[in-house]
């Protein structure tokens, strides 16, 4: 649900690449290990030979992690999926999808999708070796490339979730049960124990001696083990607000203020009376909205010289939610706009009516006080 962060580098097929900042120093790492190795095996070579082949396989490897990513995006495309952008992490990339699959099978073939394209690579950069020796650049490059590719693809096939394994892994189980949550579940929990697996496992190989191999697994199990639980965190989010509507949770109380008040009185109103956020109105016409962003959004010295029409949000401008909206989908609009209220709008176009306000924190209230008690009707 948050916004994509890291460096936005480009478009591939209209989707937006980012590189996230821990890339970066993978990036250096990998360049520099390369070039180390290649100085070791080819003492041959030159040092501009040594670096130039090293940032070469580097870059392919970038692009063959973007290739991954995208064969995920296709496929989730295929099924009128929107991908909202492709984000290369520590160790691989992550593709964000507009919603979770709809069918079993589609989360299956969207899952699949990223190791078969890493095995696609593997297999031709391990033709390329066959017709050129590893003394040369380009074998030493291929002959790394289809190793880590070939890699890239089993280390995404354990399955665990959020691994893409664990994706294939949830997609049989939800296709066996037909229980979306439950499969999340069983999913979630074989991910963390794949990423406890590779801690002790990485910490067994620290212990013989081999250090930074070692820490580097653990590491990579730690990462796994904080992404397990999010994305098992995330599904409870959905299952706690599915069922529910924006109706269910808005405030009936729709404060209003005149638009001819100034800047300085509305701040008195808010501060007398704590809301946040009021409408617009004149002779009972809806004009706009304002807020207390919006209000310190004016330096505090021209209050006096501004009304509250000045600078409100306008009618035409106010991001508006329907009653029967579902509430997930609504908090996911709040969050993506970067807002903190709508008004609910009932009626159409004639005779709409303003018969409430929502707020994310009333959507967080509803999410916390169900957890304490759990939910009341079954939503499955
Ligand atoms: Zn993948």
């Amino acid at each position: 649900m948050q916004a994509s962060s890291g460096l936005r580098i480009g478009r591939i097929l209209g989707i937006p690449i980012y590189v996230h900042a821990s890339w970066m120093i993978i990036f250096v790492l990998i360049t520099m290990s390369l070039a180390v190795q290649f100085t070791q095996q080819h003492p041959q070579w030159t040092s501009v030979q040594h670096w130039s082949v090293g940032i070469a396989t580097s870059l392919l490897f970038f692009a063959s992690v973007v290739f991954h990513e995208l064969s995920h995006s296709m496929v989730a495309r295929a099924y009128k999926i929107r991908v909202i952008s492709i984000t290369l992490f520590v160790f691989g990339g992550v593709a964000r999808i507009g919603r979770e699959p709809a069918k079993a099978m589609q989360e299956f073939n969207i899952a699949i999708a990223g190791p078969l394209a890493s095995l696609f690579l593997a297999v031709g950069f391990y033709s390329l070796t066959l017709f050129f020796p590893y003394a040369e650049m380009t074998g030493a490059l291929a002959v790394w490339l289809w190793k880590t590719n070939a890699m890239l693809a089993l280390f995404n096939l354990l399955p665990g979730f959020p691994l893409d394994g664990g994706r294939i892994f949830r997609a049989i189980v939800w296709g066996v049960t037909k229980d979306f949550s439950r499969a999340t579940k069983i999913a979630g929990t074989s991910g963390k124990i794949v990423a406890y697996g590779m801690i002790l496992f990485g910490a067994g190989v620290a212990m013989r001696g081999q250090w930074s191999s070692g820490l580097w697994l653990a590491f990579i199990g730690w990462f796994l083990l904080n992404a397990a639980q999010e994305s098992v965190a995330q599904v409870a989010i959905r299952e706690t607000l599915s069922g529910l509507h924006a109706a269910d949770v808005m405030s009936h109380e729709v404060p209003t203020v005149a638009r001819i008040l100034s800047l300085e009185e509305y701040g008195q109103e808010v501060a007398r009376t704590g809301r946040r956020c009021h409408l617009v109105i004149t002779d009972d016409r809806l004009m706009g909205m304002i807020n207390v962003t919006t209000l310190n959004s004016v330096p505090r010295s021209e209050w006096v010289h501004n009304s509250v029409q000045a600078v409100m949000i306008p009618r035409e401008k106010i991001l508006w939610a329907k009653p029967e909206e579902p509430l997930l989908g609504l908090l996911e609009r709040l969050v993506a706009a970067d807002v903190n209220q709508m008004p609910v709008v009932s009626g159409g176009d004639d005779g709409a009516h303003i018969i409430g306000m929502i707020t994310r924190d009333s959507i967080l209230r509803v999410m916390q006080a169900r957890s304490e008690v759990g939910s009341l009707s079954p939503t499955r």
